[in-house]
């Protein structure tokens, strides 16, 4: 039984047209070719691997030499003597070579001398050549000369995962089909299917992890599946994918990210201590934070993209990303995402990728934490706290003089009252300031900040302040000088006017 074991990617080869998956552009194209009687001397099918390229390249020799017709046919009966023989490489016309293996010149001249010849059994002589873009310079410069006067009996089909590396002039004589990645959906759909052949039970979650980690291939996919029915004796559920894949769960990653976002360090590391240590790849963990920052950057509120039905999270798991959203900007996400991607190389280099992911967990929470440029230009507008000196002040007993509101700025500081001194400099725009009374419009409003700073003032004066409130309305009467009284007592401004000794305020802009 074991030696006869197929792998499932060669079992289920698609061996007609309409059995290539998530190729349906391709497929349109060529048989409409075929059955209009248009063929082409030279063919060039490139995509990433696993897509189909040497199926199709198959496929396209069975319809140009099907016993079933007596022309080209798009629907060759995969029954006929040349059907099978080419299906199972074994056919003396339809030659499939490795290009990797026959790089040299002297391989290819041998190969193209017997192009010359006609076919023995079949209407085309059809040479396959895989990988093409291996071949030596010399070598593309044979196949270039046999592609500019083909005998009218020669089809090249040649395949190749990267089409930049074939010569333009090669390229120029070939018509060109793009292999797409097959789509997560279609590759669902085409795995169900092989299991229900297979009789193994594949839980559609387990078959959503098959399909995306296959990522565009319905090879490396079914190898995939192949794996999993070998590891779990067919009974292949998400547990026995992720323990396979070595990867985390969803859930846990959406966690994982909202510990890092809510700037806890410590549950943070423990978190990721106990993915590591449950056997994740940090690589692949790595990736699954970098689809979840993507995601909740499509599933950001402000930029109207409210179509996630293709997201891979659950209800309850989209519910959450919302939340962690509310709480984070947009450019947070993008930094995030900036950081996560120079970690991949990062990643790779390092000797010891744990401790390169805890200094990578660690600089998240930091970015998480931190203002942007256009928030950090904001702040600079309204005075704000920048440093508080570390001033042993002598206690002077009630004999403080208040006279502007710099001053009081500047005893709050020597006073080290750090909470009144970096509401006032941020929230208050002065309307009037004089020993023992201030009109002031609060921007934030909050109430505990009148009585604090008025019990402060007492006692620090020894005489009972007048505090008034006043709203925008009227503190927008204020005239200009308050505003640059203001704005001189930011202490950034005050350093700025020491450092230029003729500077001025002339204008200000709000
Ligand atoms: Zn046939």
């Amino acid at each position: 039984m074991e030696n006869n074991y197929t792998v499932l990617a060669r079992k289920y080869r698609s061996q007609d047209f309409e059995s290539l998956i998530g190729q349906d552009v391709l497929v349109k194209t060529l048989t409409t070719a075929i059955n209009t009687g248009r063929i082409a001397h030279a063919y060039i099918f490139t995509g990433i691997r696993g897509t189909g390229k040497t199926s199709t390249a198959r496929i396209l020799a069975k319809a140009l030499n099907c016993l079933s017709s007596d022309h080209a046919t798009a629907h060759p009966c995969c029954q006929c003597e040349n059907c099978r023989a080419i299906a199972a490489g074994q056919h003396i016309d339809v030659m499939e070579i490795d290009a990797a293996s026959h790089t040299g010149v002297d391989n290819m001249r041998e190969i193209l001398d017997a192009a010359l010849y006609r076919p023995t059994n079949a209407r085309y002589k059809v040479y396959i050549i895989d990988e093409v873009h291996m071949l030596s310079q010399s070598a593309f410069n044979a196949l270039l000369k046999t592609l500019e006067e083909p005998p009218a009996h020669v089809i090249f089909i040649l395949a190749t995962t990267e089409i930049r590396k074939v010569p333009v002039t090669i390229l120029s004589r070939c018509q060109r089909f793009d292999l797409a990645r097959v789509p997560v959906e279609t590759l669902k759909k085409h795995f169900a299917w092989v299991a229900e052949q297979e009789q193994v039970e594949l839980s559609d979650g387990a078959n959503e992890l098959l399909a995306r980690a296959a990522d565009g291939s319905v090879r490396d996919g079914l190898s995939l599946l192949d794996q999993a029915i070998a590891q779990t004796g067919g009974h292949v559920d998400e547990g026995a994918v992720l323990d396979m894949l070595k990867r985390t769960d969803r859930g846990t990653v959406v966690n994982f990210m909202k510990t890092i976002l809510s700037g806890d360090v410590n549950a943070a590391l423990n978190k990721l201590d106990e993915i590591y240590n449950n056997g994740a790849d940090l690589t692949m963990l790595l990736s699954d934070m970098m689809e979840w920052t993507h995601w909740a950057t499509r599933m950001y509120p402000s930029l109207k993209l409210q179509d996630v039905t293709s997201s891979p999270y659950t209800a309850d798991q989209r519910e959450t990303i919302k939340k962690i959203n509310e709480t984070i900007s947009l450019n947070t996400l993008s930094r995030i995402w900036q950081v996560m991607t120079a970690a991949v190389t990062e990643l790779q280099a390092s000797s010891n990728q744990k401790q390169c992911f805890d200094m990578l967990v660690i600089r998240l929470m930091h970015i998480a934490d931190m203002p942007s440029i256009p928030e950090l230009l904001k702040q600079q507008e309204t005075p704000k706290p920048v440093q508080i000196p570390e001033r042993k002040v002598e206690e002077k007993k009630s004999t403080l003089e208040i006279n502007t509101s710099q001053e009081l700025l500047e005893k709050l500081q020597e006073n080290r009252e750090i909470v009144l001194y970096s509401y006032f400099g941020t929230n208050l725009e002065i309307s009037e300031f004089e020993n023992g009374k201030i009109v002031y419009f609060d921007r934030k409003g909050d109430p505990t900040f009148q009585s604090s700073l008025a019990k402060w003032l007492s006692e620090k004066t020894g005489k009972n302040w007048v505090l008034q409130r006043i709203e925008k309305s009227e503190h927008q009467q204020t005239t200009s000088e308050h505003v640059k009284e203001e704005i001189q007592a930011d202490p950034m401004v005050a350093d700025a006017m020491k450092l230029f000794e003729d500077a001025e305020i002339i204008n200000i802009s709000k």
